[in-house]
């Protein structure tokens, strides 16, 4: 029996209202921008894979990764790893409490617990001491796949209270210990419990939320049921930081985060397409066209919006509010940068590298513009 996503929400505090934690360099709370997150798949004893599979995350945009400490042998790995790679680290410890202590010597800058599998009172408060000592913020992380048995209904199944309620204790017993560098996440497959517990966790505590659905799949649907439930948390003020859960490549799960952000308005990181879904007027191989540039430009992190239309119905209005857009005739387009139509009748098989290189140029003027600016501002 899951809870219904109906709930109050008026006593919900706003983002800005929530308290600030610092992982490294990235302020979660506060009112900070909603830091995107993601976690590394490949064995974290190999520290090579592990460190490029960092690399690869931190050029796709992803602010803070986590990296799991499954064992001993991850803790090594993990303190060469923080050797090499600034970017922030989280590590993700279940059930022994000295592999956190472990990996809060190897040099880590977050650490995620869940409350479901550690549990005793000693073990929590030693651990909070050695983060305060550290420095550096604790997640408590409930799952619904791992609650501890009171946390579960008569049938033993969970419920959005018992997920909530779970954080919520492991967070008073921090509190209690003086440790306030807090960060709560309460996760679930199931979208509507997750929703209503994070509801919950918002009005019982300030500390910031770390929102995401679990296990939600693959790359389509999981990326769907994210942006349902995200979408839904995001709306209501809920959630300083957050990670996609997919099945496969982690790029994926920072991709698909900044596009739930920028579809609300949240964060305006990468590239925004609008793209017509095409029909009887089409003339031109659209999706092949958004695919070679999707591919392309993979590496953009700007603020861009680009427009790619199957003819001039909608299409003349699109492009021309685009940075760049594509209007599409027979087997030709025109293409507008900036609001002006600079190409027209370009043949549709020179139109990727040509758009390509007209984005590419946009971004080199806007970058040299705020170079400059940004001289004039220190002389003055
Ligand atoms: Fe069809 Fe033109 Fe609309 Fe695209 S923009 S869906 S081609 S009418």
């Amino acid at each position: 029996m899951t809870a219904s996503v109906r709930e109050p929400t008026d006593r919900l505090r706003p983002r800005a209202e929530r308290r600030v934690v610092r992982v490294r360099c990235v302020e979660i709370g506060g009112g900070s921008p909603v830091s995107v997150q993601s976690m590394t798949n490949v064995d974290s004893c190999d520290v090579e894979a592990t460190v490029t599979q960092i690399e690869r995350l931190v050029r796709s945009g992803c602010e803070i990764v986590r990296v799991a400490v499954p064992h001993r042998d991850a803790v090594a790995a993990l303190r060469e790893i923080r050797a090499r790679v600034d970017a922030p680290l989280v590590a993700d410890v279940h059930f022994d409490h000295r592999l956190a202590l472990a990996a809060i010597d190897a040099g880590i800058d977050k650490l995620r617990l869940n409350p479901g599998n550690i549990q005793n009172a000693d073990h929590i408060a030693r651990v909070a001491d050695a983060a305060g000592t550290a420095g550096i913020p604790i997640r408590v992380g409930a799952n619904s796949g791992s609650l501890a048995k009171r946390f579960l209904d008569a049938s033993g199944r969970p419920t959005a209270r018992g997920l909530a309620d779970s954080a919520l204790e492991e967070v008073h017993q921090l509190e209690r210990r003086g440790f306030d560098r807090i960060v709560v996440s309460v996760k679930g497959a199931d979208v509507s419990m997750t929703v209503a517990a994070n509801r919950r966790v918002a009005r019982e505590t300030d500390h910031p939320i770390h929102i995401g659905i679990t296990e939600a799949g693959t790359a389509w649907e999981g990326g769907l049921r994210s942006a349902v439930g995200l979408g839904i948390l995001l709306t209501e003020g809920i959630g300083d930081t957050l990670r996609v859960s997919l099945t496969g490549d982690p790029v994926a799960e920072v991709r698909t985060a900044f596009a739930i952000l920028r579809s609300l308005g949240l964060r305006q990181r990468g590239i925004t397409w609008h793209i017509c879904p095409t029909c009887g007027r089409t003339r031109i191989d659209l999706l092949r066209l958004a695919d070679a540039l999707q591919a392309a430009l993979d590496d953009v992190l700007e603020s861009l919006t680009i427009a790619l239309m199957g003819c001039s119905v909608n299409g003349i209005g699109e492009a021309r509010d685009a940075d760049v857009g594509v209007v599409g005739g027979d087997r030709r387009a025109a293409v507008y940068v900036e609001g002006q139509q600079l190409h027209h009748a370009v043949g549709e098989d020179a139109l990727p590298s040509l758009v390509e290189s007209e984005v590419r140029a946009l971004l080199s003027r806007r970058s040299i513009a705020r170079q400059a600016s940004a001289g004039n501002a220190r002389s003055v």
